[in-house]
């Protein structure tokens, strides 16, 4: 049976991550009635699961360059984050009471690097100023006379609020909370939706069972990575199936695309980013008498374990014998590979919510009354505090549209 909910909220939000809390705040702060859904026992589950990873909340870069991270979707993000800046996002978090410092690289995290301090003061202020939670409330969709559907251990229940937000995630880490089954749900009201693809991912490139065996899981200490006009130093680790870590994410979505559009993508590695290929040949050529080639590497180059592993993997056999060969592979190991890993492994999607259904406020032109924010909207970014930045500052848009066209439209 059909229960049908007799005081829907003036507002509700479907989502209880960074993008839905940041828009319930901002809706709560103007006085209006906001009740937030989710279905999962508890709320921010992808968000606490960053903060293992030390929650990179934001990075300290100019805005200028910040704003590059966001690629071909610059323009549809820009406005968001001259609304809401990294440092106010910082400053919001100084609010709850949580200070943030600039890492070595630039990244920005909690002092005490986890995210769960955050997610109790912040849903504290939030249940404050008047938000009510719901949650277990997996939402299904709309009824035929357009209120949301919510499964809940209760039974079917149907809302019917004025204005609703959805901020649903993307696809990553199902497990979570946010498993993408909204596509079908907007794609049936007509709401153009680019198809969700794994970002921040890793690749298979199919090892030898031997190479597997001996190196999944080791990492790959600095080396520099070429792609295209991608090139920089880092590292990665070996897996069962290929590769992953921050210097692949940095280029994944160039060499997803290359796989979309041609089945594999080959990168080259520098595995001895100090030294010149010169250098190297030279080294190689110098007689190594009884000693074997393995120990020749090491002493003379400080090359062993899994950097070695590499070139016996994806070497010619024949080219251990040239250290002319040999040099040009040490400086540019050529790595080939031919799948992403699934969207459930990855760290974040791609593909949402086409910006071109939205209008300023993030409300879905097609539908009045329905916005959307966060990752489920169609647009990525490298890891480095890019992607939380996007969806806080996503979820505040949100919230003022909702706020703004509560008060055009029903005042
Ligand atoms: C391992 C890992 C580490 C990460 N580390 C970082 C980091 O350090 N820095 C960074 O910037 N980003 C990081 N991210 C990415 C970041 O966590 C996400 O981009 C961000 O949480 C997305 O926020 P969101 O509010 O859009 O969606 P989510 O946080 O995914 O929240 C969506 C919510 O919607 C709910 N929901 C989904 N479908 C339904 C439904 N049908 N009915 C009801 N509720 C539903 C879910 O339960 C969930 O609570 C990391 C991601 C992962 C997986």
């Amino acid at each position: 049976m059909l229960l049908i909910s007799p005081s829907p909220p003036l507002v509700a939000i479907i989502g209880g991550g960074p993008a839905g809390l940041m828009a319930a705040e901002v809706i709560s702060q103007r006085g209006l009635p906001v009740h937030v859904y989710d279905a999962m026992p508890t709320l921010g589950r992808k968000f606490l699961l960053a903060g293992k990873g030390g929650l990179n909340l934001t990075h300290s870069e100019p805005l200028e360059q910040f704003l590059t991270r966001y690629g071909d979707r610059r323009p549809q993000i820009e406005p968001l984050l001259q609304a809401f800046s990294p440092q106010e996002l910082r400053d919001w978090a100084l609010g709850l009471g949580i200070e943030t410092f600039v890492g070595s690289s630039g990244r920005v995290f909690p002092m005490e690097m986890k995210a769960a301090p955050l997610l109790r003061a912040w849903l504290r202020r939030l249940r404050a100023a008047g938000v009510v939670f719901h949650v277990r409330h997996r939402w299904l969709g709309w009824t035929a006379d357009g209120a949301l559907r919510f499964m809940t251990p209760e039974g079917e229940t149907a809302v019917s609020p004025a204005a609703t937000i959805l901020a649903l995630g993307g696809g990553s880490w199902p497990r979570l909370g946010s498993d993408g089954a909204w596509v079908p749900l907007l794609q049936a009201r007509g709401i153009g939706v680019a198809p969700l693809k794994p970002a921040n991912c890793g690749f298979d490139v199919g090892w030898s069972d031997y190479f597997r065996q001996k190196f999944a899981g080791e990492p790959v200490k600095t080396a520099v990575l070429r792609f295209a006009d991608f090139a920089r130093q880092g590292e990665f680790v070996i897996t069962e199936t290929g590769v992953e870590g921050s210097l692949i994410y940095a280029v994944s979505a160039r060499l997803r695309e290359e796989i979309a559009a041609n089945g594999r993508a080959t990168f080259r590695l520098d595995l001895l980013p100090d030294k010149t290929e010169a250098q190297v040949a030279e080294s190689l050529a110098k007689p190594r008498g009884s000693r074997s080639l393995s120990s020749h590497l090491q002493s003379r180059l400080g090359l062993k374990g899994v950097k070695v592993g590499l070139l016996r993997e994806l070497v010619p056999a024949a080219d251990f014998a040239d250290p002319t060969r040999l040099a040009e592979a040490i400086k540019g190991l050529s790595v080939t590979v031919v799948g992403t890993r699934p969207l459930a492994e990855a760290i974040s999607s791609a593909g949402g919510v086409l910006w071109a259904g939205l209008d300023e406020g993030l409300m879905v032109t097609a539908v009045p009354g329905l916005f959307c924010a966060g990752e489920m909207l169609d647009w990525e970014a490298p890891t480095g505090g890019y992607l939380l930045t996007g969806c806080f500052a996503s979820g505040k848009a949100a919230g003022e549209g909702v706020v703004k066209w509560v008060e055009e439209t029903l005042s």
